[in-house]
């Protein structure tokens, strides 16, 4: 949608749909850099927008997307409505900025749907109790169409982006990075959390919950892209899938932390009341009443992190914080890792063979996740893509 050009083409596309004997509805995020323009804007009149007014203004994108795209649509002689998150009745949480879908009012759609119009909605954007305009955090158009889709029972809620799929990595990285056809909703969950950027998290999890397939394909072309979906494991082949990685990790030590109940409670409560979002969580075995905990957040709250912990100091007892924001996460993800024993093994393996230290490891059914130096982080994505195999689709 970045220009009127693209917008027609995009028309053209929903036309068809239509022709084909669907009902359609298009869920349109703003046009190019909008958003991004939006927020330098802001900035440039305060560090410190209320979140309310934020919303205010970042909604307005996809305002325009709509109105131009029914535009073009009814050009071409084809019947349709754009209509905002509002006025389709997406109501949402008060967390502005970053709210949840908790309900979507399906009347109005359904009514254009009979009429016979396609309907062009706003992503991004609901209303909350009050009917103040609220946003789902950015990328968020995805989880509106997965939303919509949900709620009307669709078949199928593609997902047009700039890339022709999901890729068992990021291609800019690894040349061999090869599109998958399929990948279920956990691995998908897991790789979208990772870091993997073309679908926003929330929209998997809200997919996987009302079991609506996802085909992500790309904008510019017809070609098939990725269907996402519950995959039963006779149709799984692979045991690893794909390797995400993450830049936007930063980690703190704490040494010689007390080793008695409340501890843990009193740190990780207190970074929560903060809100920061603390990801990885290591403590280390008991040695003499102390232990150390270690814990990984996002870069830009490792300042607030940091104040935090210095101020619980004598409570915990700890004798030493160490932090770091140049280190990364490189994840392997793949549902049949329950079932094959050795294959964080193999991870190690590989990562070591190339002089990579791992700061820290977790692990949960389906991904193994290490913390290493960020400048090690694409050397490391190489080196795991060769060892799973996964630029070729076998069996490994
Ligand atoms: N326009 C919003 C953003 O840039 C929503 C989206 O793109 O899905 O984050
Ligand atoms: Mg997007």
């Amino acid at each position: 949608m970045a220009d009127a050009e693209r917008i027609r083409r995009v028309a053209r596309r929903v036309a068809d749909a239509r022709a084909e004997g669907n009902g359609v509805i298009v869920v349109v995020s703003a046009m190019g850099d909008t958003t991004d323009d939006l927020i330098h804007l802001v900035k440039e009149i305060t560090d410190n927008p209320p979140e309310r007014e934020m919303d205010v203004i970042l909604s307005t994108g996809e305002q325009v997307s709509i109105a131009l795209l029914a535009m073009a649509v009814k050009e071409l002689g084809v019947p349709v409505i754009s209509l905002t998150g509002a006025q389709v009745g997406i109501v949402t949480d008060n967390v502005h900025t970053k709210a949840r879908i908790l309900n979507v009012d399906t009347a109005r759609l359904r009514k254009e749907l009979d009429g016979g119009n396609i309907v062009i909605v706003a992503g991004f954007q609901g209303v909350n109790d009050c009917n103040d305009i609220t946003t789902l955090g950015r990328g968020g158009s995805d989880t509106t169409a997965v939303a919509l889709a949900a709620a009307l029972k669709a078949d199928l809620c593609e997902i047009y982006t700039d890339v022709d799929g999901v890729y068992t990595t990021d291609p800019r990285v690894v040349d061999e990075a090869r599109k998958l056809d399929m990948v279920s909703y956990d691995e998908m969950l897991e790789l979208a959390n990772l870091g993997a950027v073309v679908l926003h998290p929330r929209s998997v999890e809200l997919a996987m919950q009302y079991g609506i397939p996802l085909h992500v394909r790309s904008s510019f072309n017809y070609n098939l892209g990725t269907i996402v979906k519950e995959v039963d494991s006779m149709e799984r082949s692979l045991v690893v899938t794909g390797v995400a990685y993450d830049l936007d990790v930063a980690k703190i030590g704490l040494y010689d932390v007390f080793d008695k109940p409340g501890i843990a409670y009193k740190l990780f409560k207190s970074l929560a009341d903060e809100k920061i979002n603390v990801d990885m969580i290591i403590q280390s075995a008991t040695r003499d009443e102390r232990n150390d905990i270690s814990f990984t957040c996002s870069r830009g709250d490792l300042k607030k992190a940091l104040a935090v912990v210095q101020g619980l100091l004598p409570e915990i007892g700890a004798n030493g914080v160490t932090s770091n924001d140049s280190v990364a996460k490189v994840s392997i993800v793949g549902a049949g890792m329950v079932s094959n024993p050795g294959v964080a093994a193999l991870m190690f393996e590989a990562l070591a063979g190339e002089g990579i230290n791992l700061e820290m490891i977790s692990t949960s059914e389906i991904k193994t996740s290490c913390i290493i130096k960020a400048d090690q982080a694409e050397k490391a994505v190489r080196t795991l893509h060769k060892k799973f195999n996964l630029a070729k689709n076998i069996i490994s």
